[in-house]
């Protein structure tokens, strides 16, 4: 789909050059969602991608991932990882999470991890997998200051977020302890290629790094729900922390019922908690 009160698209090449970026003024990244719905308030677009970003940076600490990382790309950590880093057990999750996107593999290669973020969609599995493992943003503001988020308190409700007026996400950080804990993914949609319903991911981190237990819940919530245990819960803790998500942030649209995300919740956080014992 064209954007027909665009006029300008700007490329820059530099950080100074992002700004300023005002209301009639649009990030533009893989475009996958800009170009697919009516975009009449805007007159331009700042097209992030050529400002040369490296997608995927490992080290010891961890995965930085550009903003502009495309899913693809994303996908293929759960490929090379291995090789790389034996020890990081989690990597099977990025696939898995690209996977819960309803999309396919033209929108893998054009989508950004970035995109995903900033629209904030309760079944933006970037999500899914940035909360799970404990991700942290950095976001640049235009005043040239930077500042950090973890990303389950980045996203505040549905397609709502934290990101203020002319603020751009630059990459999020996932750490080495989270990378190293086995993992255990479930996802249930109405349909077999439909838009995700429920994601439930588990996290047991290594004896090493303390052995607990982290239960992540999106698609089911408008925003993460992230409970970390000190090993695998009994049942009256885990049904404690699954009754302290508010009846308001189940979601409720076309992909399913509240009632049925949160009973579907509870019994996935049962499976992953018993996977992972
Ligand atoms: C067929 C199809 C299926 C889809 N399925 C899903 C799905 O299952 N779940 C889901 O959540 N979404 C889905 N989407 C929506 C969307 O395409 C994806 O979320 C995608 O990851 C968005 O990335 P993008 O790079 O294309 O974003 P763009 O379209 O370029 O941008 C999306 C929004 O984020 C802003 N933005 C992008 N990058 C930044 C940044 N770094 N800093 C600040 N603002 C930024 C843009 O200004 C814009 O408002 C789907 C889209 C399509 C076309």
């Amino acid at each position: 789909m064209d954007i027909p009160t665009v006029e300008v698209v700007d490329t820059p090449t530099r950080r100074a050059e992002v700004w300023p970026l005002g209301p009639g003024d649009a990030v533009l990244a893989g475009g996958t969602w800009l170009f697919s719905e009516p975009q009449v308030h805007l007159r331009r677009l700042v097209d992030i991608t050529t400002l040369g970003w490296i997608p995927v940076t490992v080290d010891e600490s961890g995965i930085e991932i550009a903003a502009t990382c495309t899913v693809e790309e994303l996908a293929n950590l759960s490929r090379q990882l291995p090789d790389q880093r034996p020890d990081w057990l989690a990597a099977p999750l990025f696939r898995q999470c690209a996977g819960a996107l309803k999309a396919s593999f033209k929108v893998w290669k054009t989508a950004t991890v970035g995109g995903n973020l900033c629209l904030s969609f309760p079944a933006g599995s970037m999500i899914s997998l940035c909360s799970a493992l404990d991700g942290r943003l950095v976001i640049w503001g235009p005043d040239g200051v930077d500042r950090q988020l973890p990303v389950p308190e980045f996203v505040t409700a549905a397609a709502r977020n934290r990101l203020a007026p002319a603020e751009v996400l630059r990459s999020v950080h996932l750490p080495a302890v989270a990378l190293r804990a086995r993992t255990a993914y479930r996802k249930v949609a109405p349909s077999a290629r439909g838009r995700s319903g429920v994601v439930v991911i588990g996290r047991r981190d290594a004896v090493a790094d303390g052995g607990r237990l982290t239960v992540s819940i999106t698609g089911a919530t408008v925003r993460p729900y992230v409970f970390t245990f000190a090993g695998p819960p009994a049942e009256d803790e885990l049904r404690g922390a699954h009754a302290s998500i508010p009846d308001n942030d189940w979601t409720d649209d076309a992909h399913g019922d509240p009632d049925w995300r949160a009973a579907m919740a509870l019994l996935l956080a049962r499976q992953v908690c018993a996977e992972l014992t």
